[in-house]
């Protein structure tokens, strides 16, 4: 059996990680979409990066969850597995997950705007906000994926590619709002894969699902799990 796995920020919440959509997401009565946008750090790079300092804090400190955990195994165990996350936590790495497409980028990276070198920085808290580049002394921005920005490309076609020919799409906490990924659970479903979503909440994806799970993600994977052989 093939099986494409996509989470979002609902696979960390049980670490911990406040997702962006559902209780608990705000920082200082902000909303994500008003800090993670370009506008918004063009206007106040400053204000930017404390948020990302807070989230980067919250992330060194968390640990992978039973569904972080559960998936790396399964990857050992799957001839065909692919695991593709709108995550920026890093933490499917944690888990011990080897290949992971990640589409948003990763919290850990770094990008100079002065002379685009980019790379890992793992000081948490910072101790300058915001940092400055290692080779020139640029402003840094997060390497990750702001809303209205491209996904990266290679990676984008990777999961398109995969959606296409898999037997299951298994989506995780994700809100599926947020695109292109959220289209891709409707791309695997055309290609003919049966999709089985885990997620506390309804959500686009529900109506077309084969199979939903309203569980919280270590949960619902486990159920997955144990109903698979019958797929
Ligand atoms: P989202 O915040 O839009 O949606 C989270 C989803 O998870 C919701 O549908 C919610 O019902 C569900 N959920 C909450 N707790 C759950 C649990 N315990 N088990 C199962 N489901 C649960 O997140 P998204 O769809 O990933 O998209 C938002 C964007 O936010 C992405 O681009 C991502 O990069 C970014 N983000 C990442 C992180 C992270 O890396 N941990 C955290 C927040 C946001
Ligand atoms: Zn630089």
């Amino acid at each position: 059996m093939k099986l494409v796995v996509l989470t979002g920020a609902g696979i960390s919440a049980e670490s911990g990680i406040p997702t962006f959509r559902g209780q608990g997401g705000l920082w200082r009565n902000f909303k994500p979409e008003e800090l993670a946008t370009p506008e918004a750090f063009a206007k106040n790079p400053k204000l930017v990066w404390e948020w990302y300092d807070w989230r980067r804090q919250l992330i060194s400190k968390a640990e992978p969850n039973k569904a972080h955990l559960l998936l790396a195994e399964l990857e050992g165990k799957l001839d065909s597995f692919f695991l593709i996350t709108q995550n920026v936590d890093g933490l499917h790495q944690k888990a011990g997950s080897k290949k992971v497409i990640e589409l948003h980028g990763n919290i850990w990276r770094v990008r100079c705007l002065s002379c685009r070198a980019e790379y890992e920085l793992y000081e948490a808290p910072l101790k300058e906000i915001p940092p400055r580049c290692l080779y020139c002394g640029g402003m840094l921005r997060p390497a990750v994926v702001w809303f209205g920005e491209s996904l990266p490309k290679k990676e984008l076609s990777e999961a398109f590619e995969l959606a296409t020919r898999c037997d299951v799409f298994l989506v995780i906490g994700t809100s599926g709002v947020v695109y292109p990924a959220g289209y891709l659970p409707f791309v695997a479903k055309e290609h003919g894969a049966r999709v089985v979503e885990i997620n506390l909440d309804r959500t686009p994806i529900s109506d077309m699902a084969d199979l939903v799970i309203r569980e919280r993600a270590s949960v619902g994977l486990e159920q997955f799990l144990e109903k698979m052989l019958n797929l």
